[in-house]
């Protein structure tokens, strides 16, 4: 009988979840996501660009969630920009 267990993920700190990631819009890994837990909404802000935007997340959600799926709706147009650039990348 070895020790045949899998190899688990080590279970993350609350408090020390990356809350900085890559910017969809400009590139740089300037992108800060704050998770207000009152609200139930997650605020993203890139720091390079003039990227803001608040998404409605459940409350399971971390950072990493609140990013990804700000990814999935910046990528699906579903996005609104505080200065709405209608005319950049309007292709897709
Ligand atoms: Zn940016």
């Amino acid at each position: 009988m070895g020790k045949k267990y899998k190899k688990k993920l080590p279970i993350r700190p609350p408090k020390r979840i990356p809350t900085v990631f890559q910017c969809p819009n400009c590139g740089k890994k300037s992108v800060n996501v704050e998770i207000d837990e009152n609200k139930r909404e997650a605020s993203i802000t890139c720091g390079n660009c003039s990227i803001n935007v608040k998404i409605e997340i459940p409350p399971i959600f971390t950072t990493v969630d609140a990013y990804g799926k700000f990814i999935d709706l910046y990528y699906s147009g579903g996005i609104k920009f505080s200065e709405e650039k209608e005319h950049e990348h309007k292709d897709r």
